[in-house]
């Protein structure tokens, strides 16, 4: 069986800069990711702070040029889950459901997926109002009344874009005062199309067979109501993709991946990329720099073993 150099589990901006670095230092790698490459990437309708886009770049686009820039270097890129790994060896095993694969070293670059409320009715409604992509279903809600839970970046980007299809919009924030940066604020703050239910938790969902509204308790002064909606958008973080790792390298309480400042995690030969790693600042431009050391890193790590064995 065929040993690579590199393999990097993951497409998105982080996964893709570490298979062009890879590529311009000539690692033998491949790439394996779940879907299509580009991650989150993907469903950002808008990006309007990755350097180089005066005028902002749509998410589709900027994670479609990465990816032809990464097979025009010449990755190697696979579709497949990656279902195990196993990182004992010098030669590590990544169990994927097309088969196993082996390399050198492996840059986990597997992201974060949406979190969810956990509340009565989400799971059923999920699909008939509740949602958690803006840019994937914003176009449904034209002229309706909606709901963004969060009070983050996302769910304040978010609900500006959404007050281009619906009537009104109220965001449910648990505290008095909004996450997100001050300029998306100050945006919303602005609209006329947006509420802010202050201190208020969604506590139930309800409707058959589409959503109708959700009960907001409000933290201060325990009252509830009924929000009438048709729509909700539950924006509340992130949590990383890091299931199949426990065990075989550190991840903090909340499962991100701790590495060094040269994305080493604690397994030798094991590098991290992205938002699965445990950081301040998860952006695509975090992930992409991550990338890139993660594959000078393995490079070097390579190096290093071949020296040891010569
Ligand atoms: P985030 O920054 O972690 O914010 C999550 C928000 O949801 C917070 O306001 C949090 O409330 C709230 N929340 C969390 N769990 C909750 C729960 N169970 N019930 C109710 N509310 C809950 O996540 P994010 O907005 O998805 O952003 C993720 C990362 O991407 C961040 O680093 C962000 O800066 C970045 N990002 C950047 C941009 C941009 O720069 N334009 C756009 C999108 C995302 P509290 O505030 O009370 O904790």
């Amino acid at each position: 069986m065929k040993t690579y150099e590199t393999i990097i589990i993951g497409g998105g901006p982080g996964g893709l800069s570490a298979g062009i670095y890879a590529m311009r230092s000539r690692l033998d790698t491949i790439l394996v990711e779940k879907y299509l490459p580009g991650g989150q990437m993907v469903i950002v309708h808008f990006i309007e702070n990755y350097p180089g886009f005066p005028d902002g770049v749509s998410g589709p686009d900027i994670s479609a040029a990465m990816e032809l820039q990464a097979r025009h270097l010449g990755l190697e890129i696979t579709s497949a889950d990656v279902l195990s790994v196993d990182f004992s060896g010098q030669e590590k095993i990544v169990n994927t459901s097309e088969g196993e694969l082996r390399a050198l070293t492996v840059i986990i670059a597997t992201g974060a997926v949406p979190r969810r409320l956990g509340v009565p009715g989400e799971d059923r409604l999920t699909g008939k109002g509740v949602s958690y992509c803006a840019t994937c279903d914003g176009a449904f809600f034209r002229d309706k009344e909606i709901a963004v839970v969060g009070g983050g970046n996302t769910a304040i980007q978010d609900a500006g874009f959404l007050t281009r299809f619906a009537k009104k919009l109220t965001i449910i924030h648990r505290r008095d005062a909004l996450r997100a940066t001050k300029i998306l604020q100050e945006r919303v703050f602005k609209n006329p199309k947006i509420e802010i239910a202050w201190n208020s938790v969604v506590v139930e969902m309800h409707g058959d067979p589409k959503l109708e509204g959700v009960v907001l308790h409000n933290v201060k002064d325990h009252s509830r109501r009924v929000l009438p909606v048709d729509g909700c958008f539950v924006l509340i973080g992130t949590d990383a993709n890091t299931e199949f790792l426990r065990g075989k390298v550190t991840l903090d309480p909340t499962g991100y991946i701790i590495t060094d400042e040269d994305m080493q995690t604690s397994a030798p030969g094991i590098f991290a990329a992205g938002d699965c790693r445990r950081k301040s600042l998860r952006q695509m431009v975090t992930a992409a720099a991550d990338g890139a050391i993660a594959a000078v890193a393995a490079e070097q790590y390579i190096e290093a073993l071949r020296d040891k064995t010569l």
